[in-house]
């Protein structure tokens, strides 16, 4: 079993659907209001968790009905939680408006996502796991803190640049494993990512940075991975009727790392992640759609 740590972000997510959108100063009536749980530390901790790892969630939530909330869903799922810091700013919160053509509008408030701080690693022990997951929701002082720990303990970090507006390329020389979509390896190589040539192509740019091992997933394409021996793996994603795509990369990261840190081997990890999130895009909803080891394995058959 893989023991995981992902440092990063918790939201709650407010999810109203209205038949148009408003214009700036308009008041308008909503048809309905959902309240998920998201933020893509928690989702990917989640698929991680789901896919039978013992997972480790550090992070920052607020004192609110919402931090209490998110707290007690991620203790339902297993997820140990005794490194989350409560602080005194509001729970992360996506306000999320959507039309029924699926033209939407977001407000991301991270809250207690961005207080959490490099002092609050203080409580976790590095060495414990076997890898740690990041992604470019909170602070970059904390992952910048996150990558030195881990070289002092000698523990491989996976990291998600998402969103990949600000992070610092410089992180990329200090990772184990990278892994992007299409928009997010477009922008770090400055190339364009349609095709498995072209991600081939971004991906030898990329690794130029000393990267490892790296993972472009290119939707319902499938996924590519390259690593610095000269492997070259292209992974077609499953068909299946696409429902909402949302948290299809966070699931397929969650179930990779807990897959391949848990000793399956390489290969048989980019299936079995190709499949959860294949499963995932099969449902409605973020955390509510991302499947269990046991649906993953009926589903691969
Ligand atoms: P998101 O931001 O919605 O979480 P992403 O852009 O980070 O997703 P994608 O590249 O869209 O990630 O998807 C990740 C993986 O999910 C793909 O590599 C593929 O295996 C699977 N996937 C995505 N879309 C589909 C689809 N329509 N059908 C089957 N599998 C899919």
């Amino acid at each position: 079993m893989a023991n995981i740590l992902v440092v990063g972000s918790m939201n709650m997510d407010i999810v109203t659907r209205v038949r148009c959108l408003p214009v700036p100063g308009e008041t308008i009536q909503g048809l309905d209001t959902g309240f998920h749980a998201g933020g893509k530390g928690a989702n990917q901790a989640c698929a991680a968790s789901r896919s039978g790892a013992s997972v480790t969630m550090a992070g920052g939530l607020g004192s609110d009905a919402f931090g209490r909330q998110l707290y007690s869903q991620l203790e339902a799922e297993g997820i140990d939680t005794s490194a989350i810091a409560i602080k005194p700013e509001t729970s992360g919160i996506a306000l999320i408006t959507t039309e029924a053509s699926g033209e939407n509008s977001i407000i991301l408030s991270p809250g207690a996502n961005f207080s959490y701080s490099a002092a609050d690693l203080e409580v976790l022990d590095f060495s414990r796991y076997d890898v740690i997951l990041l992604q470019n929701e909170i602070q970059g002082s904390v992952n910048e803190e996150v990558l030195t720990r881990a070289e002092e303990a000698g523990v491989p970090v996976c990291i998600n640049p998402a969103p990949v507006h600000g992070f610092d390329p410089a992180q990329l020389s200090r990772i184990r494993l990278l892994i992007v979509n299409e928009t997010e390896a477009e922008a770090l190589s400055g190339l364009p990512v349609e095709s498995f040539g072209e991600a081939r192509s971004a991906g030898k740019q990329l690794m130029k940075e000393g990267i490892p091992q790296l993972i472009i997933t290119l939707g319902s394409k499938g996924s590519l991975y390259m690593d610095a021996d000269g492997t070259v793996i292209e992974t077609p994603s499953y068909p299946v009727n696409a429902v909402d795509t949302t948290a299809a990369g966070d699931t397929f990261i969650g179930a990779f790392t807990a897959a391949y840190y848990g000793g399956m081997d390489l290969k048989a990890s980019l299936h079995y992640a190709s499949a959860a999130a294949a499963l995932a895009v099969s449902a409605a909803g973020a955390q509510s759609s991302i499947p269990v080891k046991g649906q993953v394995e009926a589903f691969l058959g």
